[in-house]
């Protein structure tokens, strides 16, 4: 057990743009806190790579940086929460993308006695973002490391188009909610990593942690 280690589980949405560094800070909360990361993408990337149907039908629509749809989404979701780690305690990251989505998380979480704790939304410069993301991917080519396929300039555009169009009113669903905090992300990495950590902190001290 380390000193950061929760008494009560934690279950954080990151929320942001492609590129506002969401993979980024949750594996650092993930190591920090001991909750799991858990990412659709990274989900259906495994699910494509072993090609399972839900993978084959997933492998075109994310190709052209498009939203999968809900119905595959949340059974790879549903199966992954299942896990006996999740119940130390999640973090969403680039889940949900759609009002359905995050009206489906609610019961999800409701019927298996979890909560929401907080919504965290990272929050990024448009231009910033295909700077960022063309960047992470010249920098893997360069070490040698696989790129992944949707990060080019082509396919980015048809993502921040579907984040605008269908995720960010979720935005205003968890302000309505009061479990929305905006955090300024267009610092160091180090520095959003501090004030996320500080963040969470405080949430697992209300939570009796
Ligand atoms: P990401 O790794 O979060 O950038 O996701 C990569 C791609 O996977 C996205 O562009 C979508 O095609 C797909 N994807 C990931 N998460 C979701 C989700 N929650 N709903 C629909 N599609 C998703």
């Amino acid at each position: 057990m380390t000193a950061d280690t929760m008494a009560r589980p934690v279950n954080l949405i990151l929320l942001g743009p492609p590129g506002a560094g969401k993979g980024t800070q949750a594996r650092m909360l993930q190591e920090r806190f001991g909750l799991v990361q858990l990412s659709t993408g990274d989900l259906l990337r495994n699910a494509v790579a072993a090609g399972t149907p839900a993978g084959q039908q997933a492998k075109a629509v994310m190709d052209r940086g498009d939203l999968v749809s809900d119905g595959i989404v949340l059974q790879i979701l549903r199966d992954r929460l299942a896990d006996p780690d999740c119940a130390r305690g999640v973090i969403f990251d680039g889940f949900p993308r759609t009002l359905a989505q995050a009206e489906a998380l609610d019961a999800l979480l409701a019927s298996t006695g979890r909560t929401l704790d907080a919504v965290l939304e990272l929050q990024v410069d448009d231009a910033a973002l295909v700077k960022r993301i063309l960047n992470r991917a010249e920098q893997a080519r360069a070490a040698g490391q696989p790129v992944r396929a949707d990060d080019n300039a082509e396919t980015l555009t048809q993502r921040l188009h579907a984040y605008n169009a269908q995720t960010a009113p979720l935005i205003g669903y968890y302000r309505t909610r009061g479990t929305l905090t905006t955090i300024p992300a267009m610092g160091a990495i180090k520095d959003i990593a501090r004030d996320l950590s500080n963040l969470v902190t405080r949430l697992t001290k209300a939570a009796g942690g």
